[in-house]
């Protein structure tokens, strides 16, 4: 068994000795609509430890930010529903908390950082405000020391002069500045988990690569769990540990980063990977996998992604393909795996 520094009455001391810190097992989230039911996540099952960064991958409607939101307990219910799965952090199931004790873990625990920095900062507070807020409300600190922690958080995410601008406002901040406001508040409380959804996606590449770099080192210094959302599998390379893909709400394929990126054992996990633009390959045509991402009200029979996918046979349309272990930490949902593995057709 494990020590924890766990001091809350609603988790124990104590869980089971090989369950990680957090763990998404087995998820279903449906939805409720007008045209019927969107099943967003199908089956998905991850888990991360602390000091470890898993990198969620996908493209929009993967059900990656889905089963985000999950975890944080932030998604409206109805019209979401679960209709199964667990998601354990330190060996308690989440999903089975009262509500309030849910809000103690959720921002102080588990934290998230969003994509859209301006529209989740509010516009009408100053930033030394909003930041101090997590002080004054979580820890009932006087309005003076919450200043005080807000200058300090500014510092360590890098906002120059943060003293001098503690009164400013959101928009008087570039994209990257508001961003790292962003990181200042999800980590103010010291959580165990960070869920980064798509931190960079509005920033040129330039300060993406610095905020991926500022992300990194607050992981190491403070060995946090770190979860980051992404479609872009170009700027996880240097940061995670270990990748899971996800299409049509699954997970297809889950490998140790440098696995993958060495030899992808499903052909989506490959097509991604061949859309990344090489600077040995200037001049000819980027790759792009063909057609379009699955609708998940009419999601197709067998493997989701045989409309597109260059190695399907016959029963590729039919029988769904389940996560083979392809390796040690790795596993494929692809009937082919060895051919896609070896480097076959594409
Ligand atoms: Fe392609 Fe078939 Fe593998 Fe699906 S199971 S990824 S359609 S080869």
């Amino acid at each position: 068994m494990k020590n924890s520094t766990v001091d809350t009455h609603t988790l124990p001391a104590q869980w089971a000795d090989d369950e990680p810190l957090l763990v998404v097992d087995d998820l279903y989230v449906e939805f409720q609509t007008r045209q019927g039911t969107v099943r967003a996540v199908n089956g998905v099952s991850y888990s991360v430890n602390a000091g470890e960064t898993l990198a969620v991958l996908g493209e929009s409607g993967s059900g990656k930010s889905v089963t985000a939101q999950a975890i944080m307990g932030i998604l409206d219910m109805p019209p979401a529903r679960i209709p199964r799965g667990q998601v354990r952090f330190r060996g308690t199931d989440l999903l089975k908390m009262p509500d309030d004790a849910r809000s103690q873990i959720r921002g102080r625990r588990v934290s998230m950082i969003f994509q859209d920095a301006l529209s989740a900062l509010n516009p009408v507070f100053s930033v030394g405000w909003q930041i101090g807020e997590m002080f004054r409300v979580h820890r009932g600190m006087s309005k003076r020391d919450a200043r005080k922690k807000a200058v300090e958080l500014m510092d360590r995410v890098r906002i120059p002069a943060a003293r001098d601008r503690l009164d400013d406002f959101p928009h008087q901040f570039s994209g990257g500045m508001r961003q790292r406001i962003m990181i200042a508040m999800a980590i103010a409380l010291d959580p165990e988990i960070l869920i980064a959804d798509e931190p960079t996606t509005a920033l040129d590449v330039t300060v993406q690569a610095q905020i991926m770099g500022l992300l990194a080192e607050i992981q190491r210094d403070s060995d946090m769990g770190l979860i980051l959302i992404t479609h872009d599998l170009g700027v996880v390379a240097d940061v995670a540990d270990k990748i899971a893909v996800m299409y049509g709400g699954r997970i297809v394929e889950e490998a140790p980063v440098h696995d993958l990126y060495r030899s992808p054992a499903h052909p989506y996990s490959k097509g991604l990977l061949e859309s990344i633009p090489r600077v040995d390959l200037k001049g000819q045509e980027l790759y792009a996998i063909k057609g379009m991402p699955p609708n998940l009200l009419e999601m197709p029979t067998g493997c989701a992604f045989h409309p597109r996918c260059p190695y399907r046979r016959a029963n590729c349309e039919t029988d769904v393909p389940p996560l083979h272990p392809v390796g040690s930490g790795r596993g494929s949902a692809c009937h082919y795996w060895r051919e896609v593995l070896d480097g076959g057709h594409s």
